[in-house]
């Protein structure tokens, strides 16, 4: 599986013969469009978690013509930006709804923001996106704002025992300052997952994993990408740059 980092919560995802895109709002390296005129897949699906601006844009509507489908958060129906799209092309989905086609499958799990996230199984791999769903544990909240928070992101993260997945997407927002890895930590003590990707964090540096991150993931590893284009190859193992 090859991955390239887009911006932000956006990455490209080259499965095979499949093209797999996540919360494309921005792609200042130009990643989807040189994959979208390369032309040499099978398949592209374009998913997009919430109607947040750092999620969801229109520029996506351009790949209509070689789109196998737009898979949406319900949320994004309700918004005036996607009517420019292709109704035929999209299928919108709620909290714990499943839609398959005959070469993937996809759950949509509840955020503790707005929208979704995704768990794809694809012929060869499953790959979940976190979308904003996070344990947002904001500092300057009011106790009964955080206890609010907690008690969310616990309620989710329990229906998502025993999740597996070659590589998730997860939330390491440098703005949650000391709370950053509240999150991740708990997802992957909760969940199965192979390889583990920060993103939602621009502007800020590169995360180093912390010891208490690492005393539950020890054996997963993890890439924090920063530069957009930015590229790895996921063998299962070890995210390998090229
Ligand atoms: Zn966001």
């Amino acid at each position: 599986m090859i991955i390239n980092y887009l911006l932000n919560s956006g990455f490209l995802i080259r499965d095979e013969k499949i093209l797999l895109v996540f919360d494309d709002f921005e792609d200042p390296a130009g990643i989807v469009d040189a994959a979208y005129d390369k032309g040499d897949f099978d398949r592209l699906y374009i998913f997009a978690t919430h109607a947040h601006f750092d999620h969801f844009s229109t520029h996506i509507r351009a790949y209509a013509p070689k789109v196998t489908r737009y898979i949406f958060s319900n949320d994004i129906r309700r918004t005036k930006r996607v009517k420019i799209f292709p109704t035929d092309k999209i299928t919108y989905m709620k909290r714990y709804s499943e839609w398959q086609d005959d070469l993937i499958k996809v759950w949509a799990y509840d955020s503790t923001d707005v929208g979704v996230s995704f768990l794809v199984q694809t012929p060869s791999s499953r790959i979940y996106h976190a979308g904003d769903f996070n344990w947002w544990h904001w500092e300057n909240e009011t106790p009964e704002e955080m206890a609010l928070a907690d008690k969310a992101f616990k309620k989710q993260i329990k229906r998502m025992d025993g999740m597996e997945a070659d590589v998730a997407f997860f939330p390491v927002d440098g703005r949650l300052g000391s709370s950053q890895e509240l999150g991740a930590i708990d997802f992957v003590a909760q969940t199965k997952v192979k390889g583990f990707v920060a993103m939602h964090r621009v502007d800020y540096p590169l995360w180093e994993p912390s010891q208490e991150f690492l005393a539950v993931a020890k054996d997963i590893p993890t890439w924090s990408p920063i530069k957009p284009g930015e590229q790895r190859t996921f063998d299962g193992e070890k995210f390998l740059e090229d």
